[in-house]
């Protein structure tokens, strides 16, 4: 049984609950009540192989300035951070983040980036809305050396699955 950790991190109401429950439960749960953090885990079969997940879940996030993230950093094989594509500030927010993931791990930080940080723009259904553009959250990305893609937790269930995977499967490949 291989164990992968996976950390949901971006700014309040980003939809990294709504991802989270997504993925385990098949379900999109418009208000999800928890303000506790949480760890879900799911056993799971990837390409032959007996995976126990973790998924951690922050439910709220520090200010930005208290940015320390140090237990999740060392806790996670691996990130996904959310933003909502109608909703600039939680971009600059995941900006924040990933540059705080970047910088613990320089030296280490081309494979780790590489390897196991995924960019989510989440609310693809709000697109009449939005306030980042695709380009943005791609260019963001390829400057992090992470993987990117828009989606909507609410509308996408098997893009939402497809990228845990791409997430579980960088985690284990390497
Ligand atoms: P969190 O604070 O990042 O965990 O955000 P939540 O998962 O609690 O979601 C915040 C709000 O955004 C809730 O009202 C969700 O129903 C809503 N939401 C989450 N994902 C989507 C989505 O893909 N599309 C739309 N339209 N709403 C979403």
């Amino acid at each position: 049984m291989t164990e992968v950790k996976v950390a949901v991190l971006g700014g309040r109401g980003a939809g990294k609950s709504a991802l989270a429950v997504r993925f385990l439960t098949r379900r999109f749960i418009g208000e999800y009540a928890s303000n506790a953090e949480c760890i879900y885990t799911k056993h799971l079969c990837l390409d032959g192989r007996q995976i126990h997940l973790e998924i951690y879940d922050p439910c709220s996030q520090p200010q930005r300035g208290k940015l320390s993230l140090t237990d999740e950093l060392h806790w996670a094989d691996g990130f996904i951070i959310v933003y909502d594509i109608s909703d600039r500030a939680s971009f600059a927010f995941a900006k924040a983040l990933l540059y705080r993931i970047r910088e613990s791990h320089i030296g280490a930080y081309k494979k780790m980036v590489e390897t196991s940080v995924f960019l989510v723009g989440n609310k693809q259904d709000l697109c009449h809305m939005r306030e980042v553009g695709w380009d943005e959250g791609q260019k963001l990305a390829i400057d992090n050396k992470c993987q990117f893609c828009e989606l909507s937790a609410a509308e996408h269930y098997q893009e939402v699955v497809a990228m845990f995977m791409k997430v579980l499967r960088n985690i284990t490949s390497n």
